[in-house]
């Protein structure tokens, strides 16, 4: 299975996304924890990526594509993956096809998860994160809403088109409000539901 999980910051996408991965067998591979533990060990990559993390702005994909193409190419993710943080951008998607298309494979599903605004806010000041503070969490909202939101759409037009049961396209809705658990398994059926 390979899943991309697109849904505004604080949704709960890698929450999600490690349970998916124990669930499915399959690894969860998120943009942001790479740019994180590349910052960790202040690898070339880090040293330059951070700059945009603390911001709350989308790394230049010439970077961050590279990183996902080597990252897929691991064994590990050969059977499959959850991208996690990754395509943030039509740009991005389009590179994840031609990424795909190398490979010679497809995505099955994108699982679109709907939270409102507000309760992610509150979520994320809540989680702590170094780039959970307000301002860089507005920032980060709005580059949300102008390069990723966008993705939705063009999801919805890629793939198995026209079928009943929430699914447009590629994209499957999910709403990614309650326990962890119950948004999980709202996943598992959507995603399983009409493939
Ligand atoms: P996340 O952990 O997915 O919330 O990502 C944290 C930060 O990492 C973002 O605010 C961006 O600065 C950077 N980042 C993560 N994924 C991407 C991506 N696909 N493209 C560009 N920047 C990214």
């Amino acid at each position: 299975m390979r899943l991309v999980l697109l849904g505004p910051p604080g949704a709960g996408k890698g929450t999600q996304a490690t349970l998916l991965s124990e669930k499915l067998g399959i690894p969860h591979v998120s943009t942001g924890d790479l740019f994180r533990a590349n910052i960790g060990q202040q690898t070339p990559l880090g040293v330059e990526a951070k700059k945009y993390l603390d911001a709350g702005d989308l790394v230049p994909s010439t970077l961050t594509v590279d990183m996902v193409r080597d990252r897929l190419a691991e064994p590990d993710a050969t059977g499959g993956f959850i991208l996690d943080g990754f395509p943030r951008s039509v740009d991005q998607a389009d590179s994840l096809a031609g990424i795909l298309e190398d490979m010679g494979t497809t995505l099955d599903a994108v699982v679109s998860f709907v939270i409102d605004e507000d309760v992610v806010v509150e979520r994320m000041l809540a989680r702590g994160r170094e780039d959970d503070k307000e301002d860089v969490i507005r920032n980060r909202m709005k580059v949300y809403r102008d390069e990723t939101a966008p993705l939705l759409e063009y999801y919805s037009g890629h793939g198995r088109s026209g079928q009943a049961g929430g699914r447009s396209g590629l994209v499957v809705t999910v709403d990614a409000v309650g326990e962890v658990e119950d948004v999980n398994t709202k996943v598992i059926d959507a995603i399983q539901g009409d493939s």
